[in-house]
């Protein structure tokens, strides 16, 4: 399926999929910048992370750090988490992971917008679908998910804590409205 991501996106191809509609790229260019990283390790982002170019209208390209990139990738900077902003945040908003915050930022020089603890395929179209503005299909407002108590009240996942799970899986998008600006 075609989807196009720009402003004015087709309702009746991406209905079902969950997208925020305020933070999709506006742009048709999107930069893209590695904060670190080897070569082996950037040319297998580039190569799967690409891919979503393939899906969309979106033309991405690469541009050396110091150029304030629209999407800034970082490889095992956040211990063994993945996450990346949704969409169009990206451009405006970096995460500080020393102090767990996201900030206003202004240079986009330094700090990541997207971030893979394993650089593995899943993780990059994962946070990469993140980064041009699509969050978990299981927000969908018609998915009518019944988790089982177990899950929702976390004994089922000891090892999870529980705003994890209420941020990750148990919240539900609404048709026209946006769920904030970070996803895992
Ligand atoms: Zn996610």
């Amino acid at each position: 399926m075609r989807v196009n991501l720009l402003g004015y996106a087709n309702d009746d191809q991406i209905s079902d999929l969950v997208f925020e509609r305020d933070f999709l790229w506006k742009n048709q260019e999107v930069t893209l910048a590695f904060v670190n990283g080897d070569q082996e390790k950037q040319l297998q982002f580039r190569r799967i992370y690409f891919q979503w170019f393939l899906s969309t209208h979106i033309h991405f390209k690469e541009v050396p750090l110091n150029h304030s990139a629209d999407i800034r990738v970082g490889f095992g900077l956040d211990k063994q988490s993945s996450w990346s902003l949704i969409g169009s945040n990206s451009a405006f908003y970096s995460y500080d992971i020393k102090f767990g915050k996201i900030f206003r930022d202004h240079k986009k020089t330094n700090y990541p917008s997207l971030v893979v603890a394993f650089n593995t395929q899943r993780e990059i179209l994962h946070e990469g679908g993140h980064s041009i503005g699509f969050n978990h299909e299981h927000f969908h407002s018609l998915a009518n998910i019944s988790w089982k108590k177990s899950f929702i009240d976390g004994s089922m996942t000891p090892d999870l804590p529980h705003n994890y799970i209420k941020r990750n899986y148990l919240k539900k998008i609404a048709p026209n409205k946006s769920l904030g600006m970070f996803d895992t």
